[in-house]
C-alpha cells in the first residue's frame, strides 16, 4: 500500500515517548508515572497522546502534539521515531509512504531545522535498510503564521521573522535528494487563509520544489481554490470543496490528488455527521480521492482502519480501494 500523508509527530509510539521523556527528564504531566507498571504507564501516555473520537475544538486535537513534541527535541530522539515509523509502517502493510514534519517545532531548545531534518533523514534511511521493500520519504512542513508568532526560539537558530518559511524552503532546496523531496504549509487555516501564502509557493515553484498544501480542513472552498491557484498537484485534506460543485470538478479535471483522512476529519468535526463526508461524493465526481491516516497515534488510527471505515461507511468496494491507491501511488512526489 500507499500512504501520502502521514505526520510524523503525531505517529510517534507511546512506549517510545515513555523512555524518552525518562531519558530526556522531560514533565509529561502525570504524576508518578515512574512509579506505575510500566504497562500501567503507557497506557496513561498513549491516553495523553490520542485525542478523542469527537473533539470539543482543535485545541483537544492539538493537545496530543505537545508531549511526542516535548521529546523530539533532541536530533536521536527524531532518528528513532522516524526510524519505528517506518517499522509501523511496514507492519501496517504500507510499502511506500511519505512522512511529513515542521521542522521548527523540533527547535525548541538547540536543534536546527538542519540537524532536525538530516535526524529524521538518517531515521527513515535504517528502516529502509531493515526493511528493503519500504520506500519512504519526508515533505517539510511550513507552519501557517510561523511568520508572526516567533513560538521557536533555539539558541543556535533565528527561527523568527516575516521570511522564515521561505528560509525553510531554501533550507529544503538545499537539502534535496530522494529521501528529502517536497515541502507542505501546515497549521491554522482558519486564522492563517492559505491566499496569504501564494507568495511562499512561488518562491517554492521558483526552488523546483514539488508541494501540497493543506487545504479544505478547517476552512472552506476558497481555500481550496487558493491551493489550486498556487499551482498544487496535491492538497492535504480539501474535503470542503464539497461547498463548491464546479471547483470539485476542476479538482477532478486537473487531476488533483485529495490525501483524505476519515477518521481525523471525524475527530475534529470537519463536518457535523460522520455520514456527511463527502469523500463518497468526490469519489463519484472523478476527484482523485486517496485514505491515508493523518496521525497514527492522535487519531488511532492505521491504514487498514482507514480502508475498513471507508468501506463500513460510504460503501466503496476492493475495486474502488484498488482504485484510490493507484491515484495514491501516481501522486508520489
Ligand atoms: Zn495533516
Amino acid at each position: 500500500m500507499t500512504e501520502l500523508h502521514v505526520h510524523l509527530d503525531g505517529s510517534v509510539r507511546p512506549g517510545t515517548v515513555y523512555e524518552l521523556a525518562r531519558r530526556q527528564g522531560v514533565e509529561t504531566g502525570i504524576t508518578g508515572l515512574y512509579r506505575m507498571p510500566k504497562k500501567d504507564a503507557i497506557d496513561a501516555l498513549s491516553k495523553k497522546m490520542t485525542a478523542p473520537a469527537s473533539c470539543r475544538d482543535l485545541n483537544d486535537y492539538l493537545e496530543c502534539f505537545r508531549l511526542p513534541l516535548s521529546v523530539l527535541q533532541e536530533e536521536d530522539a527524531i532518528e528513532r521515531v522516524a526510524m519505528e515509523l517506518g517499522e509501523d509502517l511496514v507492519k501496517d502493510g504500507v510499502t511506500k509512504a511519505e512522512i511529513r514534519f515542521a521542522p521548527l517545532s523540533f527547535c525548541t531548545k538547540h536543534l536546527t531545522p538542519k540537524d532536525a531534518i538530516r535526524a529524521c533523514e538518517r531515521g527513515v534511511r535504517t528502516a529502509m535498510r531493515q526493511n528493503p521493500d519500504l520506500t519512504l520519504s519526508l515533505i517539510i512542513c511550513c507552519m501557517r503564521g510561523q511568520e508572526e508568532s516567533p513560538f521557536v526560539k533555539s539558541d543556535r537558530a533565528d527561527l523568527s521573522g516575516k521570511e522564515v518559511n521561505f528560509r525553510l524552503l531554501d533550507l529544503v532546496a538545499e537539502l534535496k535528494n530522494d529521501v528529502v523531496k517536497a515541502v507542505d504549509l501546515a497549521g491554522a487555516e482558519a486564522l492563517y487563509p492559505t491566499e496569504r501564502y501564494l507568495p511562499l509557493f512561488a518562491h517554492a515553484a521558483r526552488l523546483g520544489l514539488p508541494f501540497t498544501i493543506h487545504a479544505g480542513e478547517a476552512a472552506g472552498a476558497s481555500s481550496v481554490r487558493a491551493a489550486v491557484d498556487a499551482g498544487t498537484t496535491r492538497i492535504g485534506h480539501g474535503v470542503r470543496v464539497i461547498e463548491n460543485r464546479l471547483l470539485a470538478e476542476l479538482l477532478a479535471k486537473k487531476k488533483i490528488t485529495l490525501e483524505c483522512c476519515l477518521l481525523s476529519n471525524f475527530q475534529t468535526n470537519v463536518f457535523s455527521r460522520r455520514e456527511d463526508h463527502p469523500i463518497r461524493r468526490l469519489f463519484d465526481l472523478g476527484v482523485r480521492v486517496t485514505l491515508n491516516t493523518d496521525n497514527r497515534t492522535v487519531s488511532g488510527t492505521n491504514m487498514q482502519k482507514e480502508i475498513e471505515t471507508a468501506q463500513r461507511m460510504f460503501g466503496f468496494t476492493d475495486a474502488e480501494i484498488r482504485r484510490m491507491q493507484e491515484y495514491a501511488e501516481e501522486a508520489l512526489f
